[in-house]
């Protein structure tokens, strides 16, 4: 197999998904020195930090944890945009393993029962060919060993662009667009809600206002990158 592997690996050879060097049989999807100027954030308090304090007065987060820093420009941007849009979504799992392991060091994973996914409209996700937020949701579970749960919050509108809508239309719009479909798989669960990129967190509220609404015991969130 190994040797077939490395057949393969002269004929494509595997690069880093944010430099393209050329990626060694130790390294993948991204190489080490691009894995080392990984803009992280702090794990340090998983209680009060700049995750929790965005939804402050607007939905009570248990935990929060964001993996990298969003600059525009910048790297995280960069492996954001090969995660969502150039088929790359192994990124997600990659990095859904490494918050894997913050959250055992934590100890946040004891206290969740099940991961959701912030959902695409399935037209969009037909369109894109995969939800970024499933990889990442199981790249989590892969680690954790908590169970993700990826048909009960359903986005029922297909959203158009938002980029030319203020913040209140934005958060108008979102508002009404999820539903729970099967009331018992979030009941009395404290949930890991997960999403590849927080900006203003108005999709994040809105999942998460649904899943409360539908009788869960908590919300804790985790995202690859945090916006400033
Ligand atoms: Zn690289």
């Amino acid at each position: 197999m190994r040797f077939f592997e490395d057949i393969l690996n002269i004929i494509f050879p595997k690069v880093c998904c944010v430099c393209g060097a050329g990626l060694t049989k130790n390294e993948e999807i991204i190489c080490f020195h691009c894995r080392s100027e990984l803009p992280k954030m702090n794990f340090s308090n998983v209680k009060d930090n700049e995750l929790v304090n965005r939804f402050y007065g607007k939905l009570r987060i248990d935990s929060g944890l964001s993996y990298l820093n969003f600059h525009k420009s910048g790297i995280t941007q960069k492996l954001l945009h090969q995660f969502k849009y150039n088929n790359y979504p192994e990124i997600g799992k990659l990095i859904g393993n490494w918050v894997g392991h913050e959250l055992l060091k934590n100890k946040i994973s004891d206290k969740i029962d099940i991961i959701i996914p912030v959902p695409l409209h399935p037209r969009k996700e037909r369109k894109r060919g995969y939800n970024q937020s499933q990889y990442f949701a199981n790249g989590i579970s892969e680690i954790t060993k908590i169970p993700t749960e990826f048909n009960t919050l359903q986005r029922m509108y297909y959203e158009e662009s938002q980029t030319h809508k203020s913040k209140e239309q934005r958060w108008k719009s979102v508002e009404n667009v999820f539903r729970i479909v099967d009331k018992v798989s979030v009941d009395s669960k404290n949930v890991l809600l997960v999403d590849d990129v927080i900006t203003t967190g108005a999709t994040l509220e809105a999942c998460g206002h649904q899943i409360m609404k539908n009788g869960a015991a908590g919300i804790s969130i985790a995202t690859l990158a945090l916006t400033k």
